[in-house]
């Protein structure tokens, strides 16, 4: 299959468009017009069923819904476009709408390396052993959008890119001589695997050369958005031997599948892929937010863990959904996540650990939602953070109070921060 990819404007000019019911193509006309849309010719011919598409996950893994707005914005716009406002005249709402959906993600100064005093611009190092690198090249596009994703909203800003990433694949070379306690090199995009290999290598080889490295992971959905990366793509061979490469050098390869769905596995072009990626030593391990409308069923998770497990990956952490906006979210309330996660771990068999969730990633830390305890009748939400630019912080187990509806923690930066370094 040759790759061909859509976006809002030639989306319409396929067959699919004409699928839409008459409020889907108005929602897609104003969505896609406010947030970026991309899908490409396997998504559309093999993963969506066309035939179910108010209940098809897939559809709604990929095509914009309205709640990445809040119903008021979204009522609004709808009337104002249905009234025959043009999208240049509704551009300023548009535009209050992305600043509204941006998500503001906490960083930490003591996460920024740097050298000479001075920032080292794409290098990020949340965790004490980890360091998250920025290749400009890769932050440009994925194989298609998900719908709950608003990273892309900063792919397509050069002025971004150009602040958080690097372009001589010699830059965290020194840095991470010097640090040999990170040991582990993560790449993640938006998806680093729709680079060619060539392009790859050239940022993986420097990293080779440092004793002190011993895992490189990626982070990708290439194999369910686009599995012919590792199948019969011109490049597909490439890759497989960049991966023998890197496992050659005596690292450790992580490819860590980003997978929503049991559907995305349910397929042979991604059966193959799997195979052909296990074939060349690496090791697949699994991530996904639990997101609402797409898996926020217990049979959902319990689905998809087992094929997991039955292809011979490795489940490794169910996310909260990030809350990008106050009023609007795919995040789904924090007690219906965590029984989601207990009652869909029970009743898989074969789970290995390390195996997290529901867990919030930010940028700082890695806090997952351990239990619900109930002592002296109040019952709580326990809190523990399995990772954390402070290495006091690891571990530590806070409680906050339980409200079946909630969707938010409240501030885990400030929450985990030590005492000496939280702000007066
Ligand atoms: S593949 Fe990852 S980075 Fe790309 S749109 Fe989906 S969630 Fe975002």
């Amino acid at each position: 299959m040759k790759y061909i990819s859509y976006n809002n404007h030639s989306f319409k000019k396929t067959k699919y468009y004409g699928r839409l019911s008459k409020a889907q193509q108005d929602d897609f006309d104003l969505l896609s017009n406010i947030f970026y849309f991309k899908t490409n010719n396997y998504v559309l011919d093999q993963l969506i069923d066309w035939d179910n598409l108010e209940t098809d996950p897939l559809f709604r893994l990929n095509f914009l819904h309205k709640n990445v707005l809040s119903e008021a914005d979204y009522q609004q716009l709808l009337s104002l476009y249905q009234a025959g406002a043009s999208i240049e005249v509704l551009q300023p709402f548009i535009e209050l709408i992305r600043k509204k959906t941006t998500p503001q993600i906490p960083y930490d100064e003591k996460c920024f390396p740097t050298a000479g005093g001075e920032r080292i611009k794409g290098l990020y190092r949340s965790f004490n052993n980890v360091i998250s690198l920025f290749p400009d090249p890769m932050l440009k596009t994925c194989h298609a959008y998900c719908s709950y994703c608003f990273r892309w909203i900063a792919f397509n800003n050069s002025e971004v890119q150009s602040y958080t990433s690097y372009k001589d694949p010699q830059t965290p070379v020194t840095y991470l001589k010097a640090n040999p306690e990170i040991n582990e090199t993560l790449f993640t995009g938006a998806d680093p695997l729709t680079l060619t290999a060539a392009k790859i290598k050239e940022y993986i080889d420097p990293l080779l050369t440092i004793d002190s490295v011993t895992t490189i992971r990626f982070n990708t959905k290439a194999l369910t958005w686009w599995p012919f990366r590792f199948t019969t793509d011109k490049d597909a061979k490439n890759i497989l031997e960049l991966f023998k490469h890197i496992v050659a050098s005596g690292r450790t390869l992580t490819f860590c599948a980003h997978l929503t769905h049991v559907k995305e596995l349910q397929n042979d072009n991604v059966i193959e892929a799997v195979k052909n990626i296990q074939a060349t030593g690496a090791k697949i391990i699994c991530q996904g937010p639990v997101v609402e409308g797409i898996n926020d069923t217990i049979e959902d998770w319990v689905n998809l863990w087992s094929q997991e497990v039955a292809l011979g990956l490795q489940p490794y952490y169910m996310f909260v959904e990030l809350n990008h906006n106050a009023e609007a979210s795919f995040r789904i309330p924090l007690a219906k996540a965590v029984h989601i996660f207990q009652e869909a771990e029970k009743r898989v068999k074969g789970l290995q650990q390390p195996f997290n969730g529901p867990v919030f990633m930010n940028d700082v830390h890695c806090v997952s939602i351990d239990e619900v305890t109930d002592d002296n009748d109040a019952k709580q939400f326990a809190l523990k953070c399995l990772a954390s630019p402070y290495a006091e912080s690891e571990g530590q187990v806070k409680h906050i109070p339980y409200d079946k509806d909630t969707r938010s923690a409240g501030n885990l930066v400030e929450m985990f921060m030590p005492e000496e370094h939280s702000k007066p």
